[in-house]
């Protein structure tokens, strides 16, 4: 999706035109993947911008920051306060709110700690991920033959720049195999998650989601669909999944904040269920959708109004 420039971003502490935030070529960060980020989305609820869960996001930034030995140089209330000054300055009233933190120029050793922290947050209007067409009908998805990292390798919970190497060959394989995504297994051959998103299967009326030891991120809204999925009554089972149950499942579908709650139609050409969205996806993006949009009260506090 191409980025359509805003007015503001903020860097290191103010907000700068756009043209304005510039990086140079001797940053640690295009090098190496030095950087930890966030992918957050502000939503038009009852047509106000709402941050979509902006504590888990903000405390998610800084503990990726620790796994990865940085110190942002900011507090939690300063970065999201200033997630919020950014989407009242550029006037919107849904965007999608990309926190950047990363090494700046200082050398090109590989123990980055003699670089500069940089901490940016750029917005930029964004619809749906995966298309319109994919939150109704789902989407073609395939088992990647990159797997995610072994927990001795990567900390897959940390947001960490250079880690999403690994999402991008999934990504690039899925397309040009025809999928919409890519859905990798975890080192031990379990299934893990895909590029950008949590998978959930649902089979004989029970809720399964891979745990954190099957090198996934530990997705905000993968959390606030277990919290729906327990209101409903269906608690959702972290359990390693092994690959034939995709195959076999009556529903599966991602979580993200790119994604939402996107269903899950095929698996490596093998249709999923009915082969259209299931009952309980359905049910839960009717809450999800209905939170976010302000037409079903926010009654776990998920939203944070900019305006
Ligand atoms: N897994 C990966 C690898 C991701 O990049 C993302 C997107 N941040 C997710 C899962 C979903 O996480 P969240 O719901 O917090 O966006």
């Amino acid at each position: 999706m191409p980025i359509t420039p805003v007015a503001f971003i903020w860097a290191n502490g103010s907000l700068v035109r756009w043209d304005d935030a510039q990086v140079h070529v001797a940053a640690h960060a295009l090098h190496y993947g030095s950087s930890v980020f966030e992918g957050i989305r502000a939503y038009a609820a009852g047509g106000r911008p709402a941050v979509f869960c902006l504590e888990p996001h903000v405390r998610r930034l800084f503990n990726s920051a620790k796994v990865y030995r940085m110190e942002i140089p900011y507090t939690h209330d300063e970065i999201s306060e200033a997630i919020l000054d950014t989407i009242r300055a550029n006037k919107h009233t849904s965007c999608y709110i990309r926190p950047l933190v990363f090494r700046g120029v200082g050398g090109l050793s590989l123990d980055p700690r003699s670089c500069p922290v940089e901490t940016f947050i750029v917005t930029i209007e964004w619809g749906r991920y995966l298309g319109e067409e994919a939150i109704n009908e789902g989407v073609d998805v395939g088992i990647s033959s990159w797997r995610r990292m072994a927990p001795n390798t990567f900390p897959a919970a940390a947001k960490i720049g250079g880690q999403y190497i690994n999402s991008q060959l999934m990504a690039m394989e899925a397309a040009e195999h025809g999928y919409a995504e890519a859905v990798a297994l975890d080192a031990n051959g379990f299934v893990s998650e895909g590029s950008g998103e949590n998978i959930f299967v649902v089979r004989d009326g029970a809720i399964y989601t891979p745990p954190l030891a099957s090198s996934v991120l530990q997705g905000v809204t993968r959390r606030c669909v277990m919290v729906l999925a327990e209101e409903s009554g269906m608690p959702v089972r972290e359990e390693l999944i092994p690959r034939e149950l995709l195959y076999t499942a009556d529903e599966i579908f991602f979580t993200g904040t790119a994604a939402e709650v996107t269903p899950i139609r095929s698996v490596d050409h093998i249709t999923i269920g009915s082969g259209r969205r299931g009952p309980v996806t359905e049910q839960l993006q009717q809450e999800f959708f209905g939170i976010t949009s302000g037409e079903i009260a926010d009654r776990h506090g998920w939203l944070t109004f900019a305006v």
